[in-house]
């Protein structure tokens, strides 16, 4: 049996720029291919030096930029390489890709950035073009000729994301994506493998590792909080905003708040949803058969476009009665829409701000959820600080990531040889090592270091 050797180029002991090679024969398959949420310029890609050969195809697990938005980058240097995904993430990946060259494209002239764009929307296309769409649980060839063969599965964590499952040479390797194990308002929690499937490698993410949960908090449990907090708000005459994430919680969000508005949980307030949110909510119409069974998608049209909120004018009219408006970025960076009406909301105690998924603490958003009434916070990009008036910020817990305790009962349920933990600061991904039998070989990979994989 020849030898299977595993290598990060990026999301090694990191919420990275997600990528990992696997090589079998001379071969190399990619598995993600992300862009550093943190990271500008060509820092935020991974590290494509260190790849010894042009890959034979590129795997993507989900739609999120730290999992797809440098495949456009890469396939400017490797034109005929492959990309596979599921169709939803396909479609997901079409509207991501061209939104990420627009906002590079605004970085560059915001902050003088002369490396971005990093690609260009004919870039984009021409990658769209390399991608084929497969259906889950379907095995495949990466190419005629390749040692690998790969197939998708249900991973729980945003429409049409999976975990990747590799064989070459007699080694089974999974790839877990980004993994929710527990129902979400759409989403049904990750499929488990057929039992009957010998896992060799595990290559897991640790994004929560750090993140203790007491047992008490359920989606459920916050979706009440949500309501009576919410109504609180909405009943004083105040709006509420809900900083979200275009891809996975915008959907989610929307259908909590109309779940809870057709059973008078919450006032029947009109609600609003920005614009890469709603485009999402079209692909999760779509693919409506992906979503849990028992439940029916609401129409987008429930949903009010939000408008400019560039101006001034349509912000203040927006806020002048009782609504709820979910809007990107969930972590409130600069200059995007969920800024803009923070501003505008931040003289008005009325007003309320509810945050629903991970925080940076480095960002805007966690500035706010700390910041003092009578602090100052400058919500556009060169703008002037607010003094905030708004008293009531608040953080819910709505994760579409699997909880610590849960990965761990992955990974013994899958009971590999080897374990390797990725896409994790270094405290997530040690506690994730700590915390796991001692049973299996485990690894924290860093960027560059080659780990063979025995049978
Ligand atoms: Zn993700
Ligand atoms: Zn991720």
């Amino acid at each position: 049996m020849s030898t299977i050797t595993f290598k990060a180029i990026g999301g090694g002991a990191e919420i990275g720029a997600n990528s990992y090679v696997i090589s079998a024969d001379g071969h190399d398959a990619l598995l993600d291919c992300g862009l550093h949420p943190k990271k500008e310029g060509r820092e935020a890609l991974p590290e494509f030096g260190l790849l010894e050969r042009a890959p034979e195809a590129v795997l993507v697990s989900h739609g999120h930029i730290d999992h797809c938005g440098s495949v456009p980058y890469l396939m400017r240097d490797f034109p005929s390489l492959p990309c596979y995904a599921t169709n939803p993430t396909i479609s997901i990946m079409d509207r991501m890709l061209h939104n990420s060259v627009s906002v590079m494209s605004k970085i560059a002239i915001e902050r003088g950035i002369s490396e971005y764009p990093l690609y260009t929307h004919s870039d984009a296309d021409a990658a769209l073009r390399r991608c084929h769409g497969v259906h889950f649980e379907r095995e495949f060839d990466l190419t005629w000729d390749s040692p690998f063969r790969a197939s998708f599965h249900h991973s729980g964590h945003v429409l049409g994301s999976a975990s990747v499952l590799l064989r070459a040479n007699g080694h089974t390797l999974l790839y877990s994506g980004d993994v929710c194990m527990t129902h979400q308002e759409l989403m049904a929690g990750m499929s488990l493998l057929d039992k009957e499937i010998a896992v060799d490698t595990l290559i897991i993410e640790s994004t929560r590792g750090t993140h203790e949960q007491g047992s008490e908090i359920t989606f459920e449990g916050e979706v009440k909080r949500f309501a009576v907090e919410a109504s609180k708000v909405l009943l004083g005459g105040g709006a509420l905003l809900v900083p979200s994430f275009a891809l996975g919680r915008t959907q989610e969000l929307l259908n909590v708040i109309s779940r809870l508005q057709a059973t008078g949980e919450i006032p029947d307030v009109p609600v609003y949803a920005s614009g890469l949110g709603r485009a999402m909510y079209e692909i999760y119409s779509k693919y409506s058969d992906l979503l849990r069974p028992d439940v029916v998608l609401r129409p987008l049209q429930e949903y009010n476009r939000i408008g400019d909120v560039w101006d001034g004018a349509i912000r203040r009219e927006l806020l002048r009665r009782p609504c709820i408006i979910v809007a990107t970025s969930g972590m409130m960076v600069e200059n995007t829409p969920s800024a803009l009406i923070a501003m505008e909301m931040a003289r008005d105690p009325r007003h309320a701000v509810f945050f629903v998924g991970y925080l940076d603490p480095d960002t805007l958003g966690a500035k706010l959820l700390r910041a003092n009434v009578g602090d100052a916070l400058a919500f556009e990009l060169d703008g002037p600080p607010i003094k905030i008036h708004l008293t009531n910020r608040q953080a819910f817990n709505f994760s579409a990531h699997a909880h610590r305790e849960d990965l761990c009962k992955l990974v013994d349920h899958i009971a590999p040889k080897n374990v390797i933990f990725v896409h994790g600061d270094p405290d997530a991904t040690a506690w994730m090592e700590k915390n796991t039998s001692s049973l299996y070989r485990k690894f924290i990979p860093s960027i560059g270091e080659t780990i063979t994989l025995e049978s």
